[in-house]
């Protein structure tokens, strides 16, 4: 028994336990309800789930909603959306099942309060794009948690979910999960016959380019900490396009998004001498990617990679051309809101640098990576597919179940299905949360079985980082740095660093080769070993610590996928220098993983793309 793993156990059984309680999150828990009246549905969450997640700020848009009731898109055409924006490599059977569900998902946002704006002409929701509508959305994850709220058994906040428990009965069958209250302390033990894993994506795996007096800005939500790939990595999971991490062209500083100002202000872009540049760098694309790169819309790396020459060529900063537009006071008014309800830092930034965007045209830049499967990226877990549409190949069981029994995704988590936004991650956790009570369902009266063993040894590790930081401290006789531990900020640093520099970030102009790859590896064995040592001088630094454990694993992840495909599938993400072309007849195909917790070995394997719709 460790010095501080003494603490209170509280245990709590359940049918179907929601890990994260952000959009899938809360899909999952509102379906889970729906579909399974009599079960005990509970929904654990490492903040609140009242302002939790990456909608937590608000938002203005819905990115992902098809308007079938006005025939203004079908789901298809979603499907061949996405597709084409990945360069061909989606899981067509679960964007298309996400797709036919996703628009009553966001008709019960508006029946609950949630206020989307209106084309005044024809009465239909205020499109911002193709696929977006406009939304007074400040208030859109209060609205969305209160009503997963009233359909859990149980809501936990404020607990950090570190590991899934496994069942001692049945080899590769999930049975829970533990983790420990952030404020309290108390170590908790949820034993459940499904698991839906919610936990989001992945910010600072990457040096971000906010760095010193700046750091914790980030595009994605800082708290987002990879938990939704490491706790299914941990049991055995297999994860899908790991190195399908994305990088994004954002307003300088405040990493504020373009998307309204592309769509609905009509705004541009210009190198530093006001020229168009995009064009110039057709041919050099097309070398690269060949046809993709004449595609409709085009595809969002590629416009990545025309910034990105546009720079190294010296004809930087890009400008966001926001003269023109704001000029209209309605558009001024928007341009101003849409961050106001979304990203208010980014107008903070604004306001604190002399920049209205009236009268200056504001400096762009691209971002360091971010891994995670909602957003215009298809890194994730590997989840089975719809019964009624997805081929044999991809069927093994449920919807949405990964590779291990009873254990499910949503959002985040899952991979191949870039584009599903918010709306699309709330849909998917209700589709996981019905396939999840079938699954309770036909367990009937099979109990899981947990050693009392197996959660005493993980409590036991879970609270190591503050025996480290008690006993290491006395060895300290000024400053913070010990002989004998590493701290959490000191480990993520490190951590920023190898990705950064080995593994393609923004100091490498997003560059790598598999010697550099190999060295991040070792580097990130070196890490993993000093992380048996890590401090927490109190609960908040505790959940540091977990958060960087996650993060490792997952960085441990893109790395090893990243060597895996020998190509440049889409550079404006990345680029492998060694394999500088795409490759269509090689690498057509998702890249699989799977991590062995006992001897720490990954195994790498190719699974076929299958192109459903026409
Ligand atoms: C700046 C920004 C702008 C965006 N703009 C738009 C937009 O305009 N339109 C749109 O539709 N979408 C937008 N998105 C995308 C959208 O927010 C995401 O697609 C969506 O939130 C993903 O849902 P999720 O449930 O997978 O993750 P999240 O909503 O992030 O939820 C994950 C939850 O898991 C919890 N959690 C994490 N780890 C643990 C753990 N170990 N234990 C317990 N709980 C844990 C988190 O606290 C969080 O509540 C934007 C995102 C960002 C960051």
């Amino acid at each position: 028994m460790g010095l501080f793993s003494n603490r209170k156990t509280v245990f709590v059984d359940s049918d179907i336990l929601v890990v994260g309680g952000g959009m899938a999150g809360c899909g999952a828990t509102y379906e889970s309800r729906y579909w399974g009246r009599d079960l005990k549905v509970v929904c654990v969450e490492k903040a609140n789930i009242e302002r939790s997640g990456a909608v937590a700020q608000g938002l203005y848009a819905i990115n992902c909603y098809m308007g079938m009731q006005w025939d203004e898109n079908q789901p298809e055409d979603h499907v061949r959306y996405a597709r084409n924006d990945l360069m061909g490599l989606v899981r067509e059977d679960l964007g298309y099942d996400i797709a036919r569900h996703v628009d009553s998902s966001v008709h019960q946002f508006e029946e609950w309060g949630l206020p989307i704006m209106k084309d005044p002409e024809t009465g239909r929701y205020l499109r911002e794009g193709k696929w977006q509508i406009m939304i007074h959305g400040e208030s859109y994850k209060p609205i969305v948690a209160e009503a997963a709220r009233k359909a859990a058994s149980e809501v936990y906040n404020r607990i950090m979910v570190t590991h899934l428990l496994m069942d001692e009965a049945k080899p590769n069958r999930v049975a829970g999960a533990v983790g420990f209250n952030v404020r309290t302390g108390d170590f908790y033990v949820f034993r459940a016959k499904a698991v839906i894993v919610c936990a989001g994506g992945a910010s600072h795996i990457y040096k971000p380019r906010a760095v010193g007096e700046g750091m914790g800005r980030t595009w994605y939500a800082p708290w987002s900490s990879a938990s939704a790939y490491a706790l299914p990595i941990l049991v055995g999971a297999k994860m899908t396009q790991r190195e399908n991490r994305i990088t994004l062209t954002r307003f300088k500083d405040g990493y504020g998004p373009v998307g309204a100002y592309f769509l609905h202000l009509k705004t541009y872009t210009e190198n530093a001498y006001g020229e168009e540049y995009e064009s110039k760098w057709y041919d050099h694309t097309k070398e690269l990617v060949g046809d993709y790169i004449d595609r409709q819309p085009v595809p969002t790396c590629l416009r990545n990679h025309a910034f990105l020459e546009e720079t190294k060529a010296g004809r930087g900063p890009i400008r966001m051309v926001t003269k023109e537009a704001f000029q209209d006071p309605h558009k001024e008014q928007v341009g101003w809101e849409n961050f106001l309800g979304m990203t208010i830092g980014q107008a903070i930034v604004w306001a604190s640098q002399n920049i209205d965007p009236k009268h200056v045209n504001p400096e762009l830049t691209t971002s360091e990576p971010y891994v995670m499967g909602s957003h215009a990226t298809c890194s994730g877990a590997w989840a089975s597919g719809p019964s009624d549409y997805a081929p044999s190949d991809y069927q093994w069981g449920y919807n949405r179940m990964m590779t291990v029994d009873g254990l499910f995704g949503a959002g985040d988590t899952i991979g191949g299905t870039a584009h599903k936004f918010s709306s699309g991650s709330y849909t998917e956790g209700r589709i996981a949360a019905k396939a999840a009570v079938n699954y309770v369902n036909d367990m009937e009266n099979d109990k899981f079985q947990v050693s009392e063993k197996q959660y005493q040894d993980l409590k036991k590790t879970i609270f190591q980082p503050l025996e480290n930081y008690q006993v290491g401290r006395n060895e300290i006789v000024a400053g913070t740095v010990s002989p004998s531990y590493i701290l959490p900020l000191s480990g993520l640093q490190r951590l920023e660093k190898i990705m950064d520099e080995y593994c393609g970030g923004i100091s490498a102009n997003y560059i790598t080769n598999e010697p550099m790859l190999t060295r991040g590896l070792e580097l990130l064995d070196m890490l993993k070993e000093d992380l048996e040592h890590l401090a927490a001088e109190d609960l908040h630094q505790l959940q540091r610590a977990w958060e960087l454990q996650h993060r490792v694993l997952a960085s441990e992840s893109v790395t090893h996928h990243t060597m895996f495909r020998t190509e440049t599938r889409w550079p404006g993400y990345y680029y492998r220098a060694d394999h500088p072309k795409l490759d269509d007849t090689d690498w057509h195909c998702f890249t699989l993983s799977q991590y062995d917790q006992e001897s720490g070995e990954w195994t790498m394997e190719k699974a076929p793309v299958y192109h459903i719709v026409d």
